[in-house]
């Protein structure tokens, strides 16, 4: 299974935030659409994406105190994105998410962001391919 079968069945709706909105802005967008990662992107809506903001970088700023109303996205963002292709494997995937640490990656074509799965994501493709697989050789094995 590819990425390309993942964002076909979840969508390809990317939720985005401005970098200078304040941390807590993006907690009120991550609880409003029950999502743990946005992408921060310039004005052209995501044509430009400067980095991306998770859970991970709020708990963070939160445990050195930051203040949520007055720290900006763009302060506790990760430039550094780690993207991935929607011709990428399930399996793939899955290495590169274990080995960065990572929870989110932003699915790009041609350098435009088509798409984001998240790990979520990745163990219910597994799981349903695995639970398919199953039901074949059970039925395979008593007829
Ligand atoms: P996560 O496990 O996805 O909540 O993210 C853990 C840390 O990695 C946070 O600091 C994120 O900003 C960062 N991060 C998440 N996804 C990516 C990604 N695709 N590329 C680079 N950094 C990421």
């Amino acid at each position: 299974m590819k990425l390309a079968d993942i964002l076909a069945h979840k969508g390809y709706k990317v939720h985005s935030i401005g970098p200078s909105a304040a941390l807590a802005e993006v907690v009120q967008v991550l609880v409003r659409h029950n999502i743990g990662s946005l992408m921060v992107c310039g004005e052209d809506d995501c044509k430009r994406m400067l980095g991306i903001i998770t859970e991970r970088d709020i708990l963070r700023a939160c445990a050195a105190r930051r203040h949520l109303e007055t720290t900006e996205a763009g302060e506790v963002m990760t430039t550094d994105v780690v993207t991935g292709s929607p011709s990428d494997s399930v399996e793939d995937t899955m290495g590169v998410m274990t080995e960065n640490r990572i929870r989110h990656l932003p699915v790009l074509e041609n350098d435009e962001l088509v798409g984001l799965v998240s790990i979520g994501d990745i163990v219910k493709a597994q799981h349903d391919a695995l639970t398919m697989e199953n039901h074949y050789l059970k039925s395979y094995l008593h007829g």
